[in-house]
């Protein structure tokens, strides 16, 4: 485990923050500098965020990183990186293109493009439509796309280009996905090549060690998977055979939980449960770095101490060990893909589990959208429309019927 740094406070934070910039990949931009006023005397050296490099591709970051897929706002970027925060993540997805676009404006403007670590995710397109594709298609497809994330992130490369939601490993060896992300590497274009993963998360690493051909694996993982073994043995290989791991869907956060009152206020006040969740998936020691996804300046200053210490305070581990925390994690659906099958009508349960999280939890309605056209035909929230009774069921204890009646009303 990390060394961490003990008595640092918020007020040495907020003095000290020009200090990140250190972090080794990212030497050559004294960031203390940007932050200091003409004429100021410059800020003395202070605490450092810990950092991790990501496997075998020899590149380190902070262990808190921008997940940016929820943020709209540039100056929310512009703070992060000012801040230290070197690694961000955004998607060809993501706001129909906008937050690439926002990501490479802002770090252009900052004229700190070469400090940063962009990361982007380029879907190859529903497993069913890729059927029916020639692998030359598929090749094709995923080379436009990725072109469109460059033009947008106005950058000639970046650092980790990630095939985007893989949730069965045979999607890992489709050879028109090898050979456009092998292209893209020889051309450096991308400099490094992963797949996200939200489902079948265990077998999708499990598979992609023996291949070789993966440089890092962004992976959900939060509290509620705490018992997860064969997760955290498949993270545990991957990182031991050099593939960075990257953690997302960190803070887990359910606004259920409230309405449910499983767990206390702590739960949803105050920022207890954004630095408990996070720190725990920190101290994996599989995990390089974590996106969590905060979409406001009071979020980012919850989540970047935790840069500098992993130590839980005593109201994070009170917070982590409360029974009622854990009724409401047990109740968080983790996309292990055990109720696929139980719908009679063959709709794909999870991915829409997955939009409802985004609606409900996150407020990224878009994203929802986007999440609920990847489903294919006939497997949607259509077939839900005509259905007398929810029969669909969740292996851990997720109210399908509930879940799925709120995502009916949320798109209604
Ligand atoms: S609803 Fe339950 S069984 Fe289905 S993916 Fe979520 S946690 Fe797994
Ligand atoms: S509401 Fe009906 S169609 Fe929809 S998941 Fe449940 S059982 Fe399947």
């Amino acid at each position: 485990m990390d060394k961490t740094k003990k008595g640092y406070n918020r007020r040495d934070f907020l003095t000290t923050i020009g200090s990140a910039a250190a972090a080794g990949l990212l030497a050559k931009v004294p960031l203390g500098a940007q932050m200091t006023p003409v004429g100021a005397k410059a800020a003395e050296p202070g605490p450092k965020p810990l950092t991790r490099v990501l496997g075998k591709t020899g590149i380190r970051v902070p262990i808190v990183s921008m997940g940016v897929m929820n943020a709209d706002n540039p100056a929310l970027v512009k703070r992060s990186f000012e801040m230290g925060i070197r690694h961000f993540d955004t998607a060809w997805g993501y706001q129909k293109g906008r937050n690439e676009e926002m990501v490479g404006t802002v770090l252009k403007e900052l004229n700190v493009r070469e400090q940063a670590v962009i990361a982007t995710k380029v879907p190859p397109g529903r497993p069913e439509m890729m059927d029916q594709m020639g692998d030359k298609l598929v090749e094709e497809e995923f080379l436009a796309r990725f072109d469109q994330s460059l033009a947008r992130l106005q950058t000639g490369r970046v650092e980790i280009l990630y095939v985007h939601n893989i949730s069965d490993p045979k999607m890992l060896m489709r050879p028109g996905i090898l050979s456009a992300v092998d292209k893209l590497k020889k051309a450096k274009k991308a400099l490094f090549i992963g797949f996200s993963t939200h489902m079948n998360l265990a077998e999708c690493i499990e598979a992609a060690v023996p291949m070789g051909r993966f440089d890092v694996i962004l992976t959900a993982i939060n509290f509620s998977m705490a018992n997860d073994t064969a997760l955290l043995a498949a993270m545990a290989k991957a990182a031991k055979a050099g593939i960075g791991l990257v953690a997302m869907k960190t803070q887990c956060r359910q606004a259920w939980a409230k309405e449910s009152g499983a767990a206390g206020p702590e739960y949803h006040e105050g920022t207890v449960w954004h630095s408990a969740l996070l720190k725990w998936a920190l101290r994996l020691e599989s995990v390089a770095t974590a996106i969590p996804g905060y979409t406001t300046f009071q979020q980012l200053e919850t989540d970047w101490p935790v840069a500098f210490n992993l130590d839980y305070t005593p109201e994070e581990a009170k917070f982590l060990a409360s029974p009622g925390v854990q009724l409401a994690l047990g109740g968080v659906c983790r996309q292990c893909g055990g109720c696929v099958g139980s719908c009679p009508q063959g709709v794909d349960v999870p991915a829409l589990l997955r939009a409802h999280m985004y609606a409900a939890d996150y407020g990224n309605f878009m994203e929802m959208r986007r999440a609920l056209d990847e489903i294919g035909a006939g497997r949607g929230l259509q077939a839900c429309a005509g259905c007398r009774e929810c029969t669909a069921a969740c292996v851990r204890g997720v109210q399908i019927a509930r879940r799925l009646g709120e995502l009916q009303a949320i798109f209604a």
